[in-house]
């Protein structure tokens, strides 16, 4: 038998199979990082599982690269490939809520909005990222924190069950009782061991949100990042704060003649009694001098959706990533240093708290293994014009050279660039020998390896 052909795909999937040529193609190519800019032969809209099972098994037998695309976010362009086969699961998005279980089965293309919207109509939900437009697929992979997760943990840590296609063209439950090795490697280990094609998830009941956002002068950097650090450690988990360096949008809250300036921001989330909320947030102010701020309650998916304008598709991405145990003053001063430069608007370093739930999972528990670290910080670069690629990368490199000797080796696979393939066993300390071991089980040659690639 030959290597099967493109019409042969197209005669088994459900969903379009887009190639060079159709009018969809430069769309259909498109991800979210606007410097990603490669041609795959095709890809395939999936339907359905089958359209996944069938456009792996074409990718094995052609010899093609495979990438696999939930909500296209990777910085790297994870969901796209030169000259190989995307299994684009985007229109798979379906939401499937048992309000009584307080599940929800959710299908592998979906984003944190289609996720959000579907659980909140029941008064539930589960952790998530900050911006909603974002994948679950690559999300859960990785790891998963938002607002929520000092309180319900990473949102792998809330995954019950995935159905995965396999490298070999299998399609399998994998939960706590089978396959629980591939269970274990799913929750971290990134997109190595298949394409998930619906995560289930556990479901906590959560409506409104009393939300912060407080927009401090510069000159209180540092006072602002001592007593995050100080407050943070002991804060009731119903409490998500994180700071970050932004330059104000025009927001009706901040008067004209400042928008554009820089602040350093905290974003304040209380998901406890809304009656406490005003209470939770408070020492936030005590801390030093508010120049603008917001504080109301809305609904979650509100705030979930909060930032997406700051965001749109087509940005040019350059990210870096460190997890730190500690916020040293050494660190604490290197933010001073670089966080005012942040270049744009869209731009920003997040320091985000992972104690709390996400430490309770014993650190082998789940391929995670970094439930020691308080902090996980990205270095998001984004920006619109590509003429200015060079200066806004160096920007990235050089607040990241500066806050490494207070970081730890490894960082969140999700928050990093292409070019830190080599920090992948950093990432992964003591769990990696194992995610091997399920790497050799469940994808000996390495179909699914357009991903932070877990060498079999
Ligand atoms: P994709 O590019 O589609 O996929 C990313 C990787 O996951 C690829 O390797 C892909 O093959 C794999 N993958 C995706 N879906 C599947 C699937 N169904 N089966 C198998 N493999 C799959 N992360 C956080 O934890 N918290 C945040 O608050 C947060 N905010 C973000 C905000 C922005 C603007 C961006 C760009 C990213 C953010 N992230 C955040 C990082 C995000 O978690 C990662 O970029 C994640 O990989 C995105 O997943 P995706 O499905 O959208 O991306």
């Amino acid at each position: 038998m030959g290597r099967p052909t493109m019409d042969e795909l197209a005669s088994q999937v459900h969903g379009a199979v887009i190639t060079p040529g159709d009018g969809a193609y430069d769309e259909a190519r498109r991800v979210y990082n606007g410097m990603i800019d490669r041609k795959p032969a095709a890809v395939v809209h999936c339907a359905n599982a089958g359209d996944v099972l069938a456009t792996v098994a074409f990718a094995r037998e052609s010899g093609l690269d495979l990438a696999v695309r939930g909500g296209s976010h990777s910085v790297p362009g994870y969901g796209t490939c030169e000259g190989g086969v995307v299994a684009d699961l985007s229109g798979m998005r379906g939401v499937r809520v048992d309000p009584a279980g307080r599940t929800a089965r959710v299908e592998g293309g979906a984003t944190l909005a289609d996720l959000d919207a579907a659980t909140h109509a029941f008064g539930l939900a589960v952790t998530g990222g900050v911006i909603s437009t974002t994948g679950v697929g690559g999300l859960t992979l990785g790891g998963g924190f938002g607002h929520l997760a000092r309180g319900l943990g990473l949102t792998c840590d809330n995954l019950l069950s995935a159905d995965v296609v396999t490298a070999d063209g299998r399609l399998l439950v994998a939960s706590a009782d089978e396959h629980p090795d591939l269970f274990w490697a799913l929750r971290g280990g990134g997109g190595n061991f298949g394409a998930v094609t619906s995560f289930e998830y556990r479901l906590s009941p959560l409506s409104q949100v009393h939300v912060g956002l407080f927009f401090h002068e510069l000159e209180h950097t540092e006072a602002v990042l001592r007593h995050y650090r100080e407050y943070i450690a002991t804060a009731p988990e119903q409490l998500g704060a994180f700071p970050a360096f932004q330059i104000a949008p025009p927001l009706p809250f901040i008067p004209e003649n400042r928008h554009g300036d820089t602040f350093i921001l905290e974003v304040l989330c209380w998901s406890g009694p809304l009656e406490q909320g005003e209470q939770a947030i408070q020492p936030f102010r005590d801390a030093a001098p508010v120049a603008f701020e917001f504080a109301g309650t809305m609904p979650y998916p509100a705030l979930q959706g909060m930032f997406d304008a700051l965001l749109p598709p087509g940005l040019q991405h350059y990210w870096k990533a460190a997890f730190a145990t500690e916020l040293t003053d050494a660190a604490i001063a290197a933010h001073a240093v670089h966080g005012p430069k942040v270049p744009t608007v869209n731009a920003t370093c997040h320091i985000y708290p992972i104690n709390g739930a996400c430490h309770r999972v014993s650190p082998d528990a789940t391929a995670f293994s970094y439930r020691d670290a308080n902090f996980a910080t990205v270095i998001a670069g984004m920006w619109p014009d590509p003429a200015d690629n060079a200066a806004n990368t160096a920007w990235v490199r050089e607040y990241y050279a500066a806050l490494a000797p207070e970081s730890l080796p490894g960082g969140y696979v999700n928050f990093m660039g292409a070019d830190d393939q080599g920090r992948v066993t950093d990432n992964y300390r003591d769990n990696y020998a194992r995610l091997v071991e399920a790497k050799r089980a469940y994808d000996p040659g390495n179909l699914f390896h357009l991903n932070h690639n877990i060498q079999p």
